[in-house]
């Protein structure tokens, strides 16, 4: 028998890859999580339906989502992680040498048990007792009104706006993270499909734009995301992406980002211009 599963990306359509073998099923508290084998993606996370990472192509995700903020920052020591709970995010972060502090905040406790052991190609800083790294089993939201003037680099590595992630994507949490952060410290937020999320992408950019005397926005190709271009959207106190100087920063292997993508990343279709004018 060939059993195949479906992520409805949007109303009217579907991405569907066909499974191997689904290793792990449960309902937490928050969502409905799984992990399966697929034959296109390998194993990949599930959450209430959503495909949310996979091992075909989770390297571009997770290296975008961290090392374009953490090298916009000229000396990030102290960064948050909010959602994440794969692990893949907090595993880039802490490749950076001047980080002395990866905080991960994340909801969902069975979403991390899962990763860590269906995952470990992702999640392993989660299972390596990383000093860097301080897990807490929370909600992000609640995080960011308890904090100020804390971090140099937040890094929301969220679910879609539905669930425990709504308030992720809202004036009110963006309000927090700008207190959360330092003098000079900024933020990034995976911020959906430029196809497909166009409304949300423009609520949240003024909002963002309200807070944040920089906002800017890049792009990477994600083949397992709806429309296979995902932006991330950032909001800085501070340091602008396009002055970033990379000559002088620690070189790190990487399979996506480079120092050409550091910056090309930020130019933007015409389209994708028009949503954020
Ligand atoms: N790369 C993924 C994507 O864009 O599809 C996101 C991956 S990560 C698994 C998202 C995580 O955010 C989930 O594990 C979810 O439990 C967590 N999350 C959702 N709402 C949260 C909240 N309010 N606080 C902390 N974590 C949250």
């Amino acid at each position: 028998m060939q059993l195949w599963c479906t992520e409805k990306q949007t109303e009217s359509l579907g991405l569907t890859a066909r499974v191997k073998e689904t290793l792990f099923t449960g309902t937490s508290e928050f969502q409905d999580v799984a992990i399966v084998d697929s034959f296109q993606f390998g194993r990949m996370l599930v959450l209430d339906g959503v495909f949310q990472t996979s091992i075909f192509d989770e390297f571009v995700y997770h290296e975008m989502i961290a090392h374009i903020p953490l090298y916009i920052h000229p000396n990030p020591k102290h960064v948050l992680v909010i959602g994440g709970g794969d692990g893949g995010t907090i595993r880039e972060v802490v490749k950076h040498d001047s980080v002395e502090i990866a905080e991960m905040v994340e909801i969902d406790g069975m979403v991390v048990d899962a990763c860590k052991k269906y995952l470990p190609e992702i999640s392993a800083a989660l299972n390596d007792n990383n000093p860097k790294v301080h897990l807490k089993i929370g909600d992000g939201i609640q995080h960011m009104k308890d904090a100020e003037n804390k971090y140099d680099v937040i890094i929301v590595d969220c679910s879609d706006p539905i669930g425990p992630g709504e308030g992720l994507f809202t004036h009110d949490f963006y309000k927090d993270v700008f207190k959360a952060l330092k003098s000079d410290g900024l933020f990034v937020q995976q911020t959906e499909s430029p196809y497909y999320h166009q409304e949300l992408i423009k609520r949240l950019h003024k909002d963002i734009q309200s807070l944040f005397p920089i906002t800017n926005m890049y792009l990477a190709n994600i083949p397992l995301y709806p429309g296979g271009l995902h932006c991330f959207t950032i909001g800085s106190k501070k340091h602008d992406p396009a002055a970033v100087d990379m000559s002088n920063r620690q070189k790190l292997v990487t399979r996506y980002h480079n120092a050409e993508l550091q910056k090309s990343c930020f130019v933007l279709p015409n389209f994708v211009q028009e949503l954020i004018k």
